[in-house]
């Protein structure tokens, strides 16, 4: 890729000597391959360096007059604009203490004269190169700079031992110079060496080698690959050149020049990592993960071996940002990252390759089931919930997997096809891991043509909204409708929101299909106001890419506008998610809105991150508790915790609040007891087309509410599964006039606890499914007041004592019972609850 020779990339090199000689030399040699700048004194040497194009290198001649080499370098330094420049000495070769000072002024390198063109051109492609890494890498990011200075004096010692090392001889091979750089490499102390044979010293004697060769006036020798003894007797491995010093046809002796080239591969690798990692997770990044996946794609195909590719992808990140913010993002990304690498088998890589995608390479995998066995733990990392400031959540993901050779040969399909079996994970709903199949990537196309097919859709009018009743729960009539769009595809028949609202959020198309709906939904209510229907509301559903994407407050205006409608007949549905992403931008927008006279609600209520402090200050009106709490809201007490403290909370803050989802008699029953003021459901209606809508509103059917709770205190609930033992207690407890509930299970108990208020319960403890100290436990966080018995068998008393500690029942009564006992019993237990009941409506 960096080609040097190529002009646009070709670096400026600026040569400093007094010698016209040398620059003359210097410059035929540099220029077929850099821009040359020469200066043959100091002062224009420090004026050229601090103009553009500033050079990229200087190779600096020590001796000349007025400023010399050192002053030049010393000012060089001082100055900001060419501090980074590196600097390399030109200098007579047996200067040994010129050099020491020369490093130590920050000099990167020497070059001995006479100058030996090979190594010249070598030692500046070299320290070229090294500028370069360092450039890219602080360009790219202040971290790895910080990095680099951290580490900068480790990097100094690296580049020691990874420069040249040079030594010379005299005509008899005797060591006449050896620079720094070669006493770290060797290991001998200079003083040592000097004057030895260096044959015998480095080369055991070797009388026939090259360089005894080049000793003896044979040519010079380049390049070449060899080993040098070290002083503790161990070799390295080194490339050298060496040339014979001639000075008037006479051998004076030769300049050998070398390269440890470990340490030379360690170093670039080092230089390699740093611009390799992603910076915010420490974790290779794309390049990175390119280079190794090729290798052990490399090493699969030599070994006849098996390969998987894995990519793990967080199940709906975009809500964690948009709702929280980037940094609250970022910090997610890097505790994942540590939490996936302490998971990662042995020999795997772990990259991260862009936002939430991490990829996993992981050699010889043979099959499928192995790879479920890795997926395993990454899917697992995930089980500890994450904390960001005060909030605490659970994430998941989808992961996708790819295996070399059947799913692909290299690195990019391997790659694709890992992302299509990740995106079909994604699409099953999250959580979990895909194989690829050849079968994916039609359905990765078939998406682009839905998304093609969605495009025109909105033109070619093949989008319907149904409407679904919303009912008061004081009337039971009907107070207004949600538009909810549907596609009517010419193909494949009336899809639902959830096959192409996620994919024109993804595509951007959720804003003129937005646009589409407001302004349906707007004029559909009007029409029919037109027609005489009752005047009602209709709520519109927005998404939060919208809310980022265009001005609400502008196209509600418009639209009201175009359509008649009046502002107090439109209500926007907005979610917890869009009031993070910008919450005062949110706020000021929600008071805009309000000014219009346009109704606002928050849909799924109790599902985003969203803080009270906030809630308090949007200009809404109400909230719509989310149907997954009214689902389970008369069998699971966390579900009916939260939808009774949404209501109390809606009410607290001058709010109505609305249930969705309402399906059964059940749920019904408990939201009226409850307070809550209105719900949505297929209890009452589905969504409907709009005349079947206008048809309903015409014909002025009501929900039929729940009668109002009876003489309640007198209500008892029997819940057993055997048949006869229900009969015989009904019998025996008629006489003293109890209104009598029976169950034959605890989910049957639990949906006419729901709709009934009821004194006390008897339960038997064995029953299949829930037993009975579960069915208690649930009463008693459910419905605190009332007053628990258990039947039982003697032989139950386990079960006798969990439901002791956990439904703190009034009585156990063991099977058969005595009939005049349980009558007692009974009394006693309806004045406990009346006592109960009696203190709190005392206390509140
Ligand atoms: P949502 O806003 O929470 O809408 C309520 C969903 O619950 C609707 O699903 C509705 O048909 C369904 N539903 C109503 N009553 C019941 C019930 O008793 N039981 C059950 N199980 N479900 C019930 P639908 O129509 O499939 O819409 C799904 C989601 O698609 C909506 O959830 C909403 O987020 C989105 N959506 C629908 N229309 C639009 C739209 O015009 N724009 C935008 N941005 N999103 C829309
Ligand atoms: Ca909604
Ligand atoms: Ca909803």
């Amino acid at each position: 890729m960096a080609n040097t020779d190529k002009t646009a990339d070709r670096a400026t090199i600026l040569i400093v000597d007094d010698t016209p000689e040398n620059l003359g030399v210097l410059s035929e040699l540099l220029q077929p391959h850099y821009a040359v700048r020469a200066a043959n004194n100091g002062a224009r040497a420090l004026a050229i360096a601090a103009s553009t194009p500033r050079p990229e290198l200087i190779l600096l001649d020590i001796m000349m007059p007025d400023l010399d080499g050192y002053a030049v370098l010393e000012r060089l330094q001082a100055d900001p604009a060419t501090r980074n420049i590196p600097v390399i000495f030109v200098t007579a070769l047996n200067a040994t203490e010129d050099e020491q000072r020369g490093f130590e002024l920050g000099a990167v390198d020497y070059i001995a004269k006479p100058i030996r063109p090979a190594v010249v051109l070598a030692r500046v492609r070299t320290h070229l190169e090294l500028k370069r890494a360092r450039d890219r890498l602080q360009d790219e990011n202040a971290w790895l700079e910080a990095e680099l200075k951290r580490r900068n004096r480790q990097r100094e010692l690296i580049l020691a031992s990874a420069g040249e090392g040079i030594y010379g001889t005299d005509a008899e091979g005797r060591l006449s110079f050896i620079n720094p750089a070669a006493v770290a490499l060797l290991g001998y102390p200079a003083t040592e060496v000097l004057g030895r044979p260096a044959h015998e010293t480095f080369h055991r004697g070797d009388a026939d080698g090259p360089l005894r060769a080049c000793l003896n006036g044979e040519l010079g020798i380049q390049d070449c690959a060899d080993r040098f003894l070290r002083r503790d007797g161990t070799w390295i491995d080194v490339e050298y050149t060496c040339e014979p010093i001639v000075e008037g046809g006479e051998r004076l002796g030769i300049v050998v020049t070398f390269r440890d080239v470990g340490e030379r591969q360690r170093y670039l690798a080092e230089i390699e990592r740093k611009s390799n990692f992603d910076e915010l997770t420490g974790l290779p990044n794309r390049n990175l993960l390119r280079d190794r996946l090729n290798q052990a794609i490399e090493l699969a195909a030599r070994d006849d071996e098996k390969l998987a590719v894995l990519l793990f992808n967080l199940d709906r990140f975009k809500n964690i940002n948009d709702s929280l913010g980037h940094p609250a993002g970022d910090a997610v990304l890097r505790e994942l990252a540590g939490r996936l690498l302490d998971s990662v088998p042995p020999g795997a890589t772990l990259a991260r390759i862009d936002g939430d995608q991490f990829v996993l390479v992981v050699p010889r995998q043979a099959d499928s089931a192995g790879l479920a066995r890795l997926a395993q733990p990454l899917l697992q990392t995930l089980a500890a919930p994450f904390r960001i400031g005060e909030r605490e959540f659970q994430l998941s993901a989808s992961l996708g997997a790819a295996l070399y050779p059947i799913d692909g040969q290299d690195s990019e399909s391997l790659l694709r096809n890992a992302a299509a079996a990740m995106y079909e994970a994604k699409a099953a709903g999250g959580k979990r891991l895909s194989f690829y199949t050849a079968a994916m990537n039609e359905r990765a196309i078939e998406r682009l043509e839905t998304e093609n097919d969605l495009r025109l859709a909105i033109e070619r009018g093949e989008l319907v909204l149904h409407y679904q009743p919303q009912v008061s729960l004081r009337s039971g009539r009907i107070i207004g409708a949600e538009a909810l769009v549907r596609w009517q595809h010419p193909a494949r028949g009336l899809l639902g929101p959830g096959s192409f609202i996620p994919l024109a959020e993804e595509s951007g198309l959720i804003v003129p299909l937005g646009e589409w709906v407001l302004r349906t939904a707007c004029a559909q209510n009007r029409a029919w106001q037109a027609a005489g229907l009752p005047a009602l509301p209709v709520a519109v559903n927005l998404s939060a890419r919208q809310i980022l994407a265009q001005d609400l407050v502008e196209l509600a205006t418009s639209v009201l506008n175009d359509t008649g409608l009046d502002p107090n007949f439109l209500e926007l549905e907005l979610t917890e998610s869009m009031v993070m992403a910008d919450a005062e931008a949110f706020i000021e927008s929600t008071r805009r809105l309000k000014r219009l006279s346009i109704s606002l609600s928050i849909d799924d209520f109790g599902t985003g991150f969203s803080s009270l402090s906030y809630l308090k200050r949007f200009a809404i009106d109400r909230l719509k508790i989310d149907q997954s709490f009214v689902r389970d809201l008369t069998q699971d007490p966390n579900s009916a915790a939260i939808a009774q403290t949404i209501i109390s909370l809606a009410h607290s803050l001058g709010l109505s609040v609305i249930a969705e989802g309402v399906e059964t008699e059940a749920q019904l029953g408990f939201l009226c007891t409850r307070h809550c003021d209105e719900m949505q459901g297929y209890l009452f209606s589905r969504p409907l087309p709009a005349a079947d809508y206008a048809a309903l509103l015409r014909s002025g059917r009501r929900l039929a509410l729940p009668e109002p709770a009876r003489t309640a205190n007198r209500t008892l609930l029997l819940v057993d599964d055997e048949a006869p033992v229900l009969a015989a207690l009904k019998r025996l407890l008629r006489r003293d006039g109890y209104t009598l509930l029976a169950a034959r299970s605890g989910a049957e108990g639990l949906d006419l606890l729901a709709r009934h208020e009821v004194g006390v319960v008897i339960s038997d403890a064995r029953m299949p499914e829930m037993s009975g100290a579960e069915f208690l436990g649930r009463v008693r966080e459910m419905y605190p007041d009332t007053v628990r018995i258990m039947l039982s068998g003697y032989t139950d008393l386990d079960a006798v004592t969990t439901a002791v500690n956990r439904g703190e029942l009034f009585r156990f009564l063991a099977k058969p019972w005595d009939d005049d006992e349980l009558l007692l019993t009974l009394r006693d237990a309806f004045r406990h609850y009346e006592i109960r009941r009696g203190h709190r409506a005392g206390a509140g």
